[in-house]
């Protein structure tokens, strides 16, 4: 666990740092950013920094891990309500209102990770666009013989909140015939504050970050892991989210043949609620009631960060 959580701190620093707050990269020609908000992004980037250390905790209770005692987040379980959070952390339901902007009404909604301290910007509205790809874009080589016209995909920009608790902008690219369930997936994450460690598309990844087991992402041409046939990702029909929280296994831990990512044993409990981590009563709903079905209910082996609209 300690290991774990020191080897993580690295990845996702670059990681943060290759998708910066409120900072869609601007692209000419191709639609661009929507409102760029320079001045707020330096705002919540400093609160990154700011709230970084005591989300990541100490030694044994990490953000990555799970929000323990005097962590400053609290990840929504069932029979949560906003009272009891208020109750077991000390703080006014008023305040947990205010600080992850819930508004009147508001149903907690499990596996959602609500702040315990004041941010230094209220949260933003969810927001959203589609953008076209090219070859390059998609696949890394034009060359390669891909099940999907580069067309016939499409770059979806949607809004998210991180595992500190800030609003950043991320992107995958997924079938076009997609863009709309996905982005509604999407809205109802944010809404629902789901964290998610970091959205790039797979091709892209991050600079100077080779462990692709933190990207939340869809489109990938590849095969079937141990096959010839082509992945659902391979069409853009499948989502990925958060993979080290949420491991695809084939048989039983210990003794399972296959785990990937390797190093995601850690989040085998899945009774467990820890932040990023996706329940069948919690944020898989924001996929399933888009169309999309959940590797997390298979028999033959279980794939937790896995959607897709074909059920493979
Ligand atoms: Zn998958």
């Amino acid at each position: 666990m300690m290991l774990a959580a020191l080897l993580m701190m690295t990845p996702i620093a670059s990681a943060q740092a290759a998708n910066p707050a409120e900072d869609a990269p601007a692209r000419p020609g191709r639609g661009g950013p929507v409102e760029g908000r320079p001045k707020e992004a330096r705002a919540t980037r400093a609160e990154a920094d700011q709230t970084g250390p005591a989300w990541a905790g100490r030694a044994g209770s990490t953000a990555l891990g799970g929000v323990g005692r005097g962590q400053r987040a609290h990840v929504v379980r069932p029979g949560d309500t906003l009272a009891k959070v208020a109750k077991r952390h000390g703080v006014r339901i008023a305040d947990l209102r205010e600080w992850n902007r819930l508004g009147k009404g508001y149903q907690l909604q499990v596996d959602g990770m609500l702040r315990l301290t004041a941010p230094a910007t209220p949260l933003p509205a969810w927001r959203t666009r589609t953008e076209t790809v090219t070859a390059t874009e998609a696949n890394g080589d034009p060359a390669k013989a891909c099940p999907v016209q580069p067309s016939d995909l499409r770059r979806i920009w949607v809004r998210y909140i991180d595992y500190q608790g800030v609003a950043r902008n991320g992107s995958l690219i997924m079938h076009r015939s997609m863009a709309v369930p996905t982005q509604r997936a999407f809205a109802k994450l944010y809404h629902w504050r789901f964290p998610i460690m970091v959205m790039q598309p797979i091709a892209v990844n991050m600079p100077t970050l080779t462990d692709k087991s933190v990207l939340t992402s869809g489109y990938e041409c590849r095969y079937v892991a141990g096959t010839t046939t082509w992945s659902q990702h391979s069409y853009g029909l499948a989502v990925d989210v958060n993979p080290r929280q949420n491991p695809m296994i084939r048989g039983s831990y210990p003794n399972h043949t296959y785990l990937d990512p390797p190093n995601s044993a850690t989040w085998l409990a899945r009774e467990r609620y820890w932040p990023g981590m996706v329940h069948a009563e919690g944020a898989a709903r924001a996929f399933t009631a888009n169309g999309f079905a959940w590797g997390g209910r298979w028999t033959t082996l279980l794939d937790y960060m896995h959607f897709s609209t074909t059920d493979r």
